[in-house]
């Protein structure tokens, strides 16, 4: 992104009266809607290939995207993320044609950390220091099936939050990355770590998910896995995957991966027919290039885990049968591998050896923010979030930190 962005302001100074505009992505505005409004040749949808037409259905309500318009207020450029990697590029070219492009988001990651002693509870004391609703849930949620602070937790008990925070253009962009979380109630200390295979795990080493996934189809081989973002070595293009796909014979059923709401049953240009399934604390999940629904199934109805929604299929752009399964929280796709379930829980052997190595970092870590918090630190003064060197572990002093 930053590369884009110098690109932009470059343009804007070398245009003149050029302008950039921040906007917000309107709620259920599509793409070719937005095509429209912004006087864009509707080519940019109908002329681009399958895959970067599934692209433009990723737009989320709310998100953050950019216009560059020159003088004369003909759009130069349009920059719209789809996650937090790969974004939409619309520009015009030479000969003042309009191209499109997905290109990837440079942006950098910066870890942080919160260290406080709790005075009312852990999220209204994470909320106060860090001003962030999100780093406050991201600490509640890893601990919510495991620990009780109504009944355990004291005033001035501890807590420390590591996490890494994408900045794009000096300015927090995406969720917060947890990596480390600890409390201390009643003189224990309890932790949840983010280890290498992307899952979380307890300080026993066993696996601490709140949400977890069966899987939708039977006896399916994986075809394509999650990418939030791949280059194509072949087309010389930017894709994402934002899923998985699942090969299976045309009308094996698809059962609901989790208990939730049907929110949207019926066809979609990309992804066909289409089941989206809203789940507890933000998850969403979705079912693609249905054959058909199974009898009964439409918007509104509540389905558990485990039952059949419908049949594997290839409607929509798709070339041939499979299910394209998603999951979103809080609206932006994520791994589903990382919450369906597995057979084993709880690491051992090798796996085990390296979680614990993963583990001795994050410990020392903690043990150095607890440290550094016990010196009179007044947290007010400045922003407080620290950022650690992820080389050192140590915290970086503010003017060893240059903004964007
Ligand atoms: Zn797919």
């Amino acid at each position: 992104m930053l590369r884009t962005g110098l690109l932009l302001l470059f343009l804007s100074l070398f245009l003149g009266a050029a302008t950039l505009e921040n906007l917000k992505w309107r709620s259920g505005e599509s793409y070719l809607i937005f095509l429209e409004r912004a006087g864009l040749p509707q080519d940019l949808y109908y002329a681009i290939d399958k895959e970067d037409q599934k692209l433009t259905e990723e737009i989320r309500t709310g998100v953050k995207f950019q216009v560059l318009r020159d003088s004369n207020e003909t759009i130069e450029q349009v920059l719209i993320p789809i996650n937090d990697e790969l974004q939409l590029h619309i520009h015009r070219d030479k000969n003042s044609e309009y191209v499109f492009n997905a290109i990837p988001i440079i942006s950098e990651a910066r870890r942080e950390s919160v260290t406080i002693h709790i005075e009312n509870s852990p999220s209204s004391d994470i909320l106060k220091a860090t001003g962030s609703m999100r780093i406050a849930q991201a600490f509640v949620n890893s601990f919510k099936n495991s620990l009780n602070f109504r009944r355990d937790l004291r005033k001035g008990d501890p807590l420390v939050i590591v996490y890494d925070q994408k900045y794009r253009l000096g300015e927090p962009f995406s969720m917060p990355i947890l990596q480390v979380a600890m409390i201390e109630m009643r003189g224990k200390r309890h932790y949840v770590y983010l280890n290498e295979d992307e899952r979380y795990y307890n300080e026993k080493g066993a696996q601490v998910e709140g949400f977890l996934l069966a899987r939708p189809v039977r006896n399916a081989r994986i075809s394509s896995g999650f990418t939030k973002r791949r280059f194509h070595p072949v087309l010389k293009r930017y894709r994402a995957h934002l899923g998985i796909d699942y090969a299976a014979r045309r009308g094996t059923p698809i059962m609901a991966a989790g208990s939730g709401k049907i929110i949207f049953a019926g066809r979609t240009r990309g992804y066909g027919n289409l089941i989206k399934i809203r789940h507890s604390n933000g998850y969403m999940t979705l079912y693609a290039h249905q054959k058909s629904f199974r009898r009964g199934i439409k918007r509104g109805k509540y389905v558990k885990q485990g039952q059949v929604i419908g049949y594997v299929g290839t409607t929509g752009l798709s070339t041939g049968p499979h299910l394209h399964f998603g999951l979103y929280k809080n609206g932006r796709a994520i791994n589903p591998a990382r919450v369906v379930q597995v057979t084993t829980k709880k690491l051992s052997g090798k796996k085990r050896k390296a979680f614990l190595k993963v583990k001795k970092g994050f410990d020392d870590l903690i043990d150095e923010q607890l440290a550094l918090a016990a010196k009179p630190f007044k947290y007010e003064s400045f922003d407080p979030a620290c950022y650690i060197d992820p080389v050192s572990c140590k915290p970086l002093k503010e003017s060893g930190y240059e903004a964007l």
